[in-house]
């Protein structure tokens, strides 16, 4: 049977431009729906805009630095109006690079939303399309938990339009997104309280790295409140919010910010209409190749609840890309030893194993650590340190895991990504000539096992 494509893209986000692109770029008659904005949730609200606010938010240090290297300010003023119509304008601007490279990879572009409508069928505004392949790439949503007043909080979609900078801001949740944003607020110049439900954030990362960056985190004045979480929120006569604690406390803000996880986004997607079925935490389930229980419906990125993150979301649309359309060219995503970074003040890098996960998967380790002023504040008051870890196989001396809390952690760790998935040994990394002076020697210089 002849089909109007040979695949049909839901989804115009990190996952789905990028099968969409390759898929034509390999000869097949590919169409994109996207019915919200061009680059999905990373280039929208996510990555793009969330890293222009944390350079935004870094100037405050920048600035408290100058005076030791010898610079006299003027009292500085931070404007959120020009910020966010620059960050604007800038997303406007990648918005239009996403629908040229799409437009330009010969891929059909179907603005409105998509509903599946059979096994081999889509309907947007209307009109039906049918489609020999239809790859789900629909990402994700911010959840909210279900409380008294949960209409009063914002998450992410919103915190990226606000009309003003909050004075008072409570940040709920003790993931990347809660403590990125609470960095954000923070440098920016709100009061700024977050709040985590158990006793430590970032549940997960290595255990070194969650305290220094807690040690950190309240050095700079951010009002850290563990095992807290909201009951109630209710708008107060003067127009602030109260939020009523589960253990009694209240608080009150400006703003209440949720960054408690993000569900699938299925929302009138069809699925009724297909076998597609959802795994246990309701996201959509996949083999190996991202095929979903209806064989001609694959699933890729945030939706289908792996690793929720651009990069990979970039890595999955391009094996299924290839796989369909490329076979002799296909290779599975390697999900071992994933870089990423947090963009908190200061940020973590990080790739490979925790201390807690290597010890857990039966190693035998050695721990190297090391925590130091970064040379930068030599000159100046500030007593941030910086901290860098290995955790290494101590029978067959391969590096498992590096980690770092301190400034461009997420750019030092990219290489390290590359020695590991390499397979690097300890002796190795002792063997690699540093580069002076930098911080990132310090991962080729630390000799002595620490545990
Ligand atoms: P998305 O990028 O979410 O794209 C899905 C697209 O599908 C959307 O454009 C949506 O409008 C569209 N859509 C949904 N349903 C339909 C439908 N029925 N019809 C038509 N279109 C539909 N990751 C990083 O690697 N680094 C970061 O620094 C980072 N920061 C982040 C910060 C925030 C605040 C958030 C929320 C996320 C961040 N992420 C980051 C995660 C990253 O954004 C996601 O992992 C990535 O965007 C997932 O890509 P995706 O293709 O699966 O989905
Ligand atoms: P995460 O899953 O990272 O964190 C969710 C946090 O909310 C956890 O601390 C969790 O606690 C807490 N939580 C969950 N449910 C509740 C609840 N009902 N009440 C109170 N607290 C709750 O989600 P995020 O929203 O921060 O981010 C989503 C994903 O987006 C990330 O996992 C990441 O993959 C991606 N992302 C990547 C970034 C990057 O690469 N820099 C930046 C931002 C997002 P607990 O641990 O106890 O379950």
């Amino acid at each position: 049977m002849a089909y109007d494509f040979d695949l049909f893209v839901i989804g115009a986000g990190s996952g789905g431009v990028r099968a969409a692109r390759f898929a034509a770029g390999f000869g097949a008659k590919v169409a994109v729906a996207e019915s919200r904005y061009l680059g999905g949730t990373c280039v929208n609200v996510g990555c793009v805009p969330k890293k222009l606010m944390v350079y935004a938010a870094h100037v405050a240090d920048e600035l408290e630095q100058a005076a030791g290297f010898g610079w006299t300010l003027e009292e500085g003023h931070f404007d959120w109006g020009t910020l966010i119509a620059n960050k604007n304008r800038e997303i406007e601007r990648l918005n239009g690079i996403y629908r040229n490279l799409l437009v330009n990879s010969g891929v059909t572009l179907l603005q409105g939303h998509a509903r599946i409508t059979g096994a081999n069928e889509v309907e947007v505004e209307g009109q039906r399309y049918s489609a020999a392949n239809i790859l789900i790439a629909t990402g994700g949503w911010p959840q909210v938990p279900d409380i008294p007043g949960k209409e009063l909080a914002i998450t992410s979609n919103e915190a990226f339009y606000l009309k003003q900078l909050p004075r008072r801001v409570l940040v709920v949740g003790g993931g990347y997104i809660a403590v990125e944003f609470a960095g954000i607020f923070q440098g920016l110049g709100a009061d700024t309280t977050l709040l985590y439900r158990g006793d430590l954030f970032l549940r997960g990362f290595d255990g070194s790295v969650r305290t220094h960056l807690k040690e950190e985190l309240e050095k700079r004045g951010l009002n850290l409140q563990f095992n807290a979480d909201i009951q109630r929120i209710d708008k107060l006569e003067d127009g602030s919010l109260k939020a009523t604690l589960k253990d009694g406390r209240e608080l009150v803000a400006d703003c209440v910010f949720y960054a408690t996880g993000r569900r699938p986004m299925l929302d009138n997607l069809g699925l009724e209409n297909t076998g597609v079925e959802l795994d246990e935490r309701g996201y959509i389930r996949v083999d190996e190749q991202y095929q979903t229980t209806a064989p001609s419906i694959l699933a890729i990125g945030d939706v289908i609840g792996r690793v929720q993150l651009t990069p990979v979301a970039l890595a999955e649309g391009m094996a299924v890309a290839r796989r369909l359309f490329k076979p002799e060219q296909y290779r599975p995503v390697d999900y071992r030893n994933i870089p990423t970074a947090v963009f908190s003040q200061p940020p973590i890098g990080t790739v490979g194993l925790t201390e807690e996960q290597a010890l857990e998967a039966g190693h035998k380790v050695q721990i190297f650590e090391s925590r130091f002023r970064a040379m930068k504040l030599s000159l100046t008051d500030i007593q941030e340190k910086t901290l860098m870890k290995l955790v290494v196989d101590a029978e067959t001396d391969k590096v498992l895991g590096c980690h770092m809390v301190g400034p461009d952690a997420g750019e030092i760790v990219q290489g390290l990504g590359i020695a590991l998935k390499a397979g690097a040994t300890k002796q190795q990394f002792d063997e690699t000539i540093g580069v002076h002076p930098t911080a990132a020697e310090e991962f080729v210089t630390m000799r002595s096992v620490t545990r």
